[in-house]
């Protein structure tokens, strides 16, 4: 057997337990790594609390005065922690987060040891910004980059770094990150939505988007992980015949955790409340060796934050557990993928989930007024939504038969859908006083009732209402949820902004009283909404041609996923709301294209890679003995050999007619790739990789699978998919 994957094999075997173990109840270390409220009222002067308050609550500006104090106890606390170095802690436009380590060591002029880190270096940094994508930006303005504190989001230690949560812009203004239009957006539905909320109680005065993830990921043992260039390289396995078992047993899901994970998660959970991540949930997932973690959901920019902080984390806990973590959609053929559902409501300063229906019939309308206003933005903006979440690796579940489909759809369930059918049958204009008894006892009254017995769920659906908040299903496990949560709030802005008008414009003009008013501008929504809804089953070819026939969007792969992004009405919305500049948005569509190109590049040359010095191998080495079996046995029985040798001949023929496809199909690819590079105009480019590169990968896996299936295992160099998937 190949060295490398023998001993890979001998490796995952002898794994020794790894169990850490903490004293204490959690609830008391919870947080203990972050800078938060308690930690800065004890290290901060009540005046620099009050301003990073101020910041965090109401965006105020924090002065340089105030932001020397604000360092000066952060450096303290962290350094009594321990630290040894600060860092501004970044989303650029990779997805993922990129930090520059300082030193809280310095050098005083006369050569003596300083610990400097001042409010300069709290607010502002300048990392060497050139190789982070830009889409153009730094190019065009020739401008550099820096980084500027989020109070929003508390620092941490981590390690011994002092991380603090930054934006990334170019000195121009224009955002060179994930985190600055998330905030944009979110201030934006905070203004809208507060003002909105207002209609319900006048006491409101900020609305939070809230958003709570669950985190899909397989475990593979790292040893079994790193034989395989694909998983090293591109994080999935090109190619791989599937375990005779697979998921068909439905045994995984919801099972016992293997003891293995099991210490790894308890690691990980142990660090996570430490960093203040509210890990809540663990469980095993559909597939073998698929587990899922959720927290209790938190400030949408805060949890966005967490989740790519725990995406560090587990990768560092799984090493020392001797684990790979794979966060890719798609890691494995044959068997189910990863997600990453993004739950999202709205909460009011009040405390009130304006996605939940209340006690009395005023709640429940301000519970219907966000519900359908939230059906309505999607409607929209539905193929906006959609673009939130393309990329090369996500394509392999939206695109394909995987959950849940490309097409945006919403599903609420029969009963709210009877619920909104009522509605639609309000009186135009003013409404009798026996319409409104009927409306507030029958219909608005019925809703938290409704609710309780709601419990029909469809998992098909992308867009799900599921009781108290939405969820957001087609969010891919490996992405950072910046980019779906600035559209969906972004575009809830919008939503709540035209409401606003439309209604206070009923009430002034038509002398409409507010409920009224209100009513009647939701039964205009809930009518012109209508082709969003869809109950059914999401995955069937039937909804693919009756989507079509509603005109909803069905765009399959990221290069047509993105394009809605080049439209005028886009760039006029992102503009209007104050989330991006034309600028901003043009250069991010960029980045994803050359992201997606760069991924399906990766993955033709490792196919190349595997092809030639894996596969091809491993099967004329077989060929080879089969070849020296079939001589052995003509030299015994001579011109009577073909009867025994018979089987072996059909093998050795075979191994030759794969080996053959193998090559055509690899080397037409390494063609089209060729090809493909010479191109100058981006858009053609990514069209060419996915349109002709990628379409070559099919044929070349199939023919390796077949190769695995009918050669000795002995000499197949790769580890398998049962090796991955069922080491325990
Ligand atoms: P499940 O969907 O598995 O039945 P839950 O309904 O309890 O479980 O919640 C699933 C996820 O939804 C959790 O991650 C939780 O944090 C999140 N969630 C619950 N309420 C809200 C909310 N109001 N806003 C955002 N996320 C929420
Ligand atoms: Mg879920």
């Amino acid at each position: 057997m190949s060295k490398i994957r023998y001993e890979a094999i001998q490796e995952s075997y002898n794994r020794e337990k790894i169990a850490d173990r903490h004293e204490g109840r959690r609830s008391e270390f919870f947080g203990s790594h972050v800078f938060n409220e308690s930690r800065m009222r004890q290290f901060l002067t009540k005046e620099a609390f009050e301003s990073v308050k101020g910041a965090m609550n109401s965006g105020n500006k924090i002065d340089r005065k105030m932001a020397d104090q604000v360092a000066e106890g952060m450096k303290s606390w962290a350094i009594s922690m321990g630290a040894t170095h600060y860092t501004h802690w970044f989303q650029p436009l990779t997805g993922a987060t990129a930090e520059k380590h300082d030193a809280f060591f310095d050098m005083d002029y006369d050569g003596r040891a300083l610990e400097k880190f001042g409010g300069g270096q709290l607010v502002q940094q300048e990392p060497d910004a050139s190789s982070f994508p830009s889409g153009g930006i730094r190019n065009t303005f020739e401008a550099r980059g820096y980084t500027a504190w989020d109070p929003t989001s508390p620092a941490f230690l981590y390690g011994d770094t002092l991380c603090i949560p930054t934006i990334f812009v170019a000195y121009t203004g224009e955002a060179l990150d994930n985190k600055a239009p998330l905030l944009r957006a979110l201030s934006a539905v905070d203004e809208a939505a507060t003002a909105v909320a207002k209609y319900f109680d006048k006491n409101v005065s900020k609305v939070t988007a809230t958003l709570g993830w669950e985190q899909e990921y397989f475990l593979v043992d790292k040893a079994l992980a790193n034989s395989r260039p694909d998983l090293l390289l591109t994080g999935r396995t090109l190619v791989g015949h599937l375990a005779a078992k697979g998921q068909q047993l439905d045994d995984h899901y919801f099972g016992v955790i293997p003891k293995r994970a099991l210490e790894f998660m308890k690691s990980l959970e142990l660090e996570c409340m430490k960093l203040g991540i509210p890990v809540k949930t663990r469980h095993n997932e559909v597939a073998p060796n698929q587990f899922e973690l959720a927290p209790v959901f938190e400030e949408a920019n805060l949890a966005v934050d967490h989740n790519l902080l725990l995406m560090d984390v587990m990768d560092k806990v799984a090493d020392r557990h001797n684990f790979k973590v794979l966060f890719h959609e798609k890691p494995f053929a044959g068997i189910n993928g990863s997600g990453k559902h993004n739950n999202w409501s709205l909460a009011t300063d009040t405390g009130t989930n304006l996605l939940s229906p209340g006690t009395t019939p005023m709640k429940n309308l301000q519970f219907l007024t966000f519900f359908v206003n939230t059906i309505k933005a999607v409607d929209s903006y539905e193929e906006l939504l959609r673009s939130s979440i393309a990329s090369a690796s996500n394509d392999h579940r939206l695109g394909a038969n995987e959950a849940p489909p490309a097409i945006l759809s919403i599903f609420i369930g029969t009963q709210l859908s009877a619920v909104l059918d009522e509605l639609e049958g309000v009186s135009q204009g003013k409404l009798s006083p026996e319409e409104k008894t009927e409306l507030k006892l029958n219909v608005v009254g019925k809703i938290p009732d409704v609710l309780l017995d709601n419990t029909d769920r469809n998992r098909t659906s992308p867009f799900a209402f599921t009781g108290n908040k939405f969820e957001m299903r087609g969010v891919g496990s490996k992405s950072s949820c910046a980019k779906p949560m600035t559209i969906l709030n972004m575009i809830m802005a919008k939503q709540l902004r035209l409401f606003k008008k439309e209604v206070d414009s009923l009430i002034k003009k038509k002398k409409l009283k507010k409920d009224e008013a209100i009513f009647n501008v939701l039964r205009e929504y809930i009518k012109s909404s209508k082709r969003i809804r869809f109950d059914g089953d999401g995955y069937s070819d039937e909804w693919e041609k009756e989507a079509e026939r509603r005109k909803l969007s069905n765009n399959k792969t990221t290069p047509a996923a993105l394009e809605v992004l080049t439209r005028k009405e886009t760039l006029d919305l992102f503009d209007e709301i104050g989330v991006m500049s034309e600028t901003e948005v043009r250069a991010r569509h960029e980045v994803e294209l050359e992201t997606y190109i760069f991924q399906i590049q990766i993955e033709g040359r490792v196919f190349t890679e595997l092809v030639y010095n894996n596969i091809i191998p491993s099967a004329v080495e077989y060929q080879n003995k089969l070849i020296r079996n079939v001589t052995g046995l003509k030299e015994i029985y001579g011109a009577a050999h073909k009867k025994v040798s018979e089987g072996q001949l059909e093998i050795i023929e075979k191994i030759g007619e794969h080996i053959a496809e193998l090559k055509k199909h690899t080397d037409a690819m390494t063609d089209a790739r060729r090809r493909a590079n010479t191109m100058e105009d981006i858009h053609k480019k990514a069209d060419a990789y996915c349109n002709t590169v990628r379409g070559y990968f099919d044929d070349i896996r199939y023919h390796s699978d077949r190769l695995e299936r009918i050669i000795e295992d002995k000499s197949w160099s790769l580890a398998k998919y049962r090796e991955l998937l069922f080491t325990r």
